[in-house]
């Protein structure tokens, strides 16, 4: 499905998004990755299951790759239950978290995770409730920390815990982890999503599991990882910006330089980056964003993002639709200003370190010097297309491939159309092939030219060799082309 802008958009799908007529139309809006959330799936997997196969169906019936994000829970850390459901915590009082299953109370509440009493010291801090509780450890031992309450208010059951200044001896995948990885892999999904992630080790470990069944994305939501965040690059396929639980675990003013040097850095290794959380937040009540709202998308855009995403607002919110409409309609906005072309070219950084890397370039040059109405990538592993995404030439990306996975993953990546092909082995047909897409999908005209990138041997991943400004026309085709 041809779309008006380059970069994309992931929906989050949840009870406000789950029949086959909702998650259509959100994918005509605009959607081009789902996200599945298994945070909140218990063991049975039903609603991620029946998710999945309308997803399919709905890619079926529009002839329109799609590309689906598991996201897995990942080490999040929960306190246990108190006995009167919650308490009232105040500034000053001393509270306790320890390994006594007992119901808690307004002194002190279960805390099931023992390597973590290992960690903390004296001086630590722990944040509940996404940051709205802050205690400060006072003593600890193996299986307790007493701790002052810094930030008071109301703590209840199962709440989420931060612990943002300790590198957590937790294994990176749970148990929970592990089991919805293995399922969601034989699924079939394209991108799997790690959450907390602390080391790139964490990223190896989920990628062995994975075993090649869909491309790994490391969620960036610790300061070890903002830390690491080179050597996590270079083991993940792909990066979410995770601003909820950053800017929990960091001041909320450091996320937005985080934001900016993330988005380059990925850029820089041609991988693709997503923007995340609270991007039109009040639109999980209200038809219309905020102004701010509508500034902060812009601003993911201006930055060259890949893609922007949507959480509850797609997934639990009263108006799914309208979020994906409006990101559609900053995202043309942005995109047609001289000033966000003036922006991305002037961060584009040379890389000539390859024949492809020279290739893609070449490519976008001659696009931009004459009339040419698409860049056709044939691309069976995805590393052109990624490559020629790098460069975010001014005219549309058309991705060819025979492999259905790679034409799914590529759905995440800045300005890339995909359409499936057949396997060829001869260049020519591959002309014919891209002056046939770029005709049908829209981009061309028979009197129109286009730029083929491929790679000759055909069927060799990595060989991109071949660029050619070929005509839309087959009868040119033929008389022009003897190969
Ligand atoms: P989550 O991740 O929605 O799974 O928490 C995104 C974030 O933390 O921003
Ligand atoms: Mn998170």
């Amino acid at each position: 499905m041809r779309r008006h802008r380059n970069v994309k958009i992931v929906a989050t799908l949840g009870p406000a998004s789950e029949d086959y007529d909702t998650i259509r139309a959100l994918h005509e809006a605009g959607a081009d990755v789902f996200r599945l959330n298994m945070s909140h799936s218990d063991g049975a997997h039903e609603g991620i299951v029946d998710k999945h196969r309308i997803i399919r169906q709905v890619e079926k019936d529009l002839n329109s790759p799609i590309a689906i994000l598991a996201d897995l829970q990942g080490p999040k850390l929960r306190v246990g239950v108190f006995a009167n459901e919650e308490e009232e915590l105040q500034n000053g009082a001393a509270f306790r978290l320890d390994l006594d299953e007992a119901e808690g109370d307004v002194t002190r509440v279960c805390l099931p995770h023992p390597e973590i009493f290992a960690a903390l010291e004296p001086g630590s801090s722990l944040l509940v409730n996404d940051g709205k509780i802050r205690l400060k450890v006072t003593e600890c031992g193996k299986d307790f920390a007493d701790c002052v309450v810094v930030a008071g208010g109301t703590i209840s059951n199962r709440k989420g815990v931060n612990v943002p200044d300790v590198m957590l001896p937790l294994a990176a995948l749970s148990e929970k982890d592990r089991a919805d990885l293995e399922f969601v892999c034989e699924l079939g999904v394209d991108w799997l999503a790690l959450s907390f992630v602390q080391r790139p080790e964490d990223v190896n470990e989920a990628r062995e599991l994975c075993n090649g069944r869909a491309a790994i994305l490391s969620k960036i939501e610790k300061p070890s990882a903002v830390e690491r965040f080179n050597g996590i690059l270079a083991a993940s396929d792909g990066i979410m910006v995770a601003r909820g639980d950053l800017g929990v675990e960091l001041p909320v003013q450091n996320v937005p330089p985080i934001q900016k040097r993330l988005v380059r850095t990925c850029r820089a290794a041609a991988k693709p980056v997503i923007v995340a959380t609270q991007m039109l937040e009040s639109m999980i009540d209200s038809p219309m964003p905020t102004r701010a709202e509508v500034s902060d998308v812009a601003t993911a855009i201006y930055e060259g993002a890949d893609a922007i995403m949507l959480s509850a607002e797609s997934a639990a919110g009263s108006y799914p639709i309208e979020a994906v409409t409006t990101m559609d309609n900053v995202a043309r906005e942005v995109e047609d200003d001289p000033t966000y072309t003036q922006i991305i070219e002037a961060s584009r950084k040379a890389s000539r370190t390859s024949v492809a890397d020279g290739i893609v370039a070449a490519a976008r040059e001659i696009a931009e010097t004459t009339d040419i109405k698409a860049i056709c990538c044939f691309t069976q592993s995805g590393t052109t297309a990624l490559l020629t995404a790098r460069e975010r030439p001014r005219v549309p990306i058309l991705a060819l491939s025979s492999e259905m996975d790679t034409a799914r993953r590529l759905g995440l990546s800045w300005g890339v159309n995909c359409v499936m092909t057949e396997r060829l082995d001869r260049f020519k047909m591959a002309v014919l092939n891209a002056a046939r897409a770029a005709r049908t999908q829209g981009y061309a005209s028979a009197l129109d030219q286009i730029v083929v990138t491929a790679g000759v041997p055909f069927n060799v991943p990595g060989t991109t060799n071949i660029l050619r400004v070929a005509p839309c026309q087959e009868s040119l085709i033929y008389s022009t082309d003897r190969g």
